[in-house]
């Protein structure tokens, strides 16, 4: 598998509070929101957590419990330190098991599926927005610059119980994958980010090309993101 993943500041920000990982088969980004700084610390425990996560064996399983995990680490974190009060964070993760693609998620960044020239969302947002776009009162472009936008409805460190959405592809030779967080989305659109994907064939000139878009139309946050080839082999 060929894998490309950027994180940047942006152009407005004085801290990049998202976090990600690639490695051991899973894919993780998270964008973290909390005053003073909090929010980087609640995005690195959380992908701190799954990527120390020990036993795959069962991958649903295995993301359901490491998400569980990483929630109860950034609420023990916060309740430290009354600098970390209320910091939370989003997470999206992906763990490959053969042509199965094995998905958790919380909040509202996002991953993609890029196959044939055409882009798919898989996850859905946690968000006030999202939740309205699912129930057909707002549309695509309205919920991408409406002002509450980045009001989550789901987020790491937001109580002791977590839902968390799990939900398993199957993918096929030549998918391409991409993991976001709002940083991008809130500034390029998807048929731009589509554009893109479809027109750079290296996923590093991909992620490069995504992250410039977005800190052209102002970078008003920071933006990570991850895309990965699948190839045939990667599925046996
Ligand atoms: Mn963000």
């Amino acid at each position: 598998m060929l894998v490309s993943a950027l994180t940047d500041l942006g152009r407005v920000r004085r801290v990049n509070e998202d976090a990600l990982h690639v490695g051991g088969d899973l894919l993780v980004v998270a964008d973290g929101m909390g005053g003073h700084a909090a929010g980087e610390v609640a995005s690195q425990v959380a992908v701190a957590t799954i990527s120390a996560w020990p036993d795959w064996s069962l991958p649903a399983q295995a993301l359901r419990a490491a998400f569980t995990a990483a929630n109860e680490a950034v609420l023990a974190r916060a309740a430290q330190d009354t600098a970390y009060t209320g910091m939370g964070t989003t997470m999206t993760a992906c763990y490959f098991r053969g042509d199965q693609l094995f998905v958790a998620h919380v909040g509202d960044s996002r991953l993609y599926l890029h196959r044939q020239h055409e882009l798919s969302a898989v996850t859905h947002d946690h968000s006030v927005v999202g939740e309205l776009m699912r129930i057909g009162g707002l549309s695509k472009e309205e919920a991408r610059v409406h002002p509450q936008r980045n009001v989550l409805t789901r987020a790491l460190g937001a109580g002791v119980h977590l839902d968390v959405d799990l939900l398993t592809i199957t993918l096929r030779p030549a998918d391409r994958l991409l993991l976001c967080t709002d940083g991008l989305l809130n500034m390029v659109n998807e048929a731009e980010i589509n554009q893109i994907l479809s027109a750079c064939k290296a996923p590093a000139d991909a992620t490069a090309r995504l992250v410039h878009a977005a800190n052209d139309r102002g970078g008003f946050d920071n933006i990570t993101i991850i895309v990965a080839d699948i190839t045939k082999e990667d599925l046996a």
